[in-house]
């Protein structure tokens, strides 16, 4: 059985200051929970500070893109031996605000991946369609193309090692989730499209969703074989509604 995997992007939201107070609110709500992957990616500025608030805990601290290269001439950019070095252990890679707003290609998101993996980090992988994909009838047209070219040089074992999050873009911030069974006839594509890819081997990688995720719908859509968990950004700043969503993902909510 695959390990439910929550996890936090609080994309530009709170100072180092708020996320020290978020972890001693947050940390005690989820000391029971030993049987979901927890994970916070707050901004770059806040992860030392995430990581020493959380050290005697489970909870494990993301960042929310990264440079590929190791160092260099860079301006603004930070890389994966920086965030080894201050004890981030996750990286969300390909974020549709990171395509969408910051030019970010397949390309690129290959690059990070495989960088990542190189460097011993997990990946947390992003794809998903637009709306006028959707409408379109692009969407696993658009998702193959993302996995294909996202993944493209991995091998099984690493791909099986990361996590592929699905967030449809027209539901990420909007208010407006996915349909459980949209997502899971979504899930069910990205698999068969990485065992295709990758063999047997890859139907181990933890494939979750993000998109106007909430305390109130989280069972319904983890209730779905395909979906083994959430990234959640807007109901994820608050420390009382994230621990609601990491309770409502573990194997014995659903
Ligand atoms: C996200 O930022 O990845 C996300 C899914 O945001 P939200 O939960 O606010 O839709």
């Amino acid at each position: 059985m695959r390990r439910p995997f929550v996890a936090a992007n609080w994309k530009m939201h709170k100072t180092v200051q708020e996320t020290v107070a978020y972890a001693r609110d947050f940390v005690p709500r989820v000391e029971a929970v030993t049987d979901v992957d927890i994970v916070i990616a707050p901004p770059f500025l806040a992860l030392s500070a995430l990581v020493e608030a959380t050290a005697n805990s489970r909870v494990r601290v993301a960042a929310q893109t990264v440079h590929a290269e190791s160092h260099g001439a860079f301006t603004g950019e930070v890389s994966l031996g920086m965030l080894k070095g201050s004890g981030v252990t996750l990286v969300i890679i390909g974020h549709s605000e990171r395509r969408h707003l910051f030019g970010e290609t397949d390309a690129g998101v290959n690059a990070k991946t495989q960088a990542t993996v190189d460097a011993g980090l997990t990946p947390i992988v992003c794809v998903g369609e637009t709306l006028e994909e959707r409408k379109s009838d692009r969407t696993f047209e658009v998702l193959d193309r993302q996995i294909r070219d996202g993944l493209s040089g991995l091998s099984p074992d690493q791909v099986a090692a990361l996590v592929v999050a699905y967030e449809p873009v027209w539901a990420i911030g909007t208010g407006r989730n996915a349909t459980p069974d949209q997502a899971d006839e979504a899930h069910r594509h990205i698999r068969q499209q990485l065992v295709s890819q990758f063999g047997d081997r890859a139907a181990a990688c933890r494939l979750i969703y993000g998109g106007s995720v909430t305390p109130g719908n989280v069972a319904e859509l983890r209730a779905r074989p395909q979906v083994d968990g959430a990234l959640v950004g807007g109901a994820s700043l608050d420390p009382a509604s994230f621990a609601e969503i990491v309770a409502g993902s573990r194997p014995t909510a659903i």
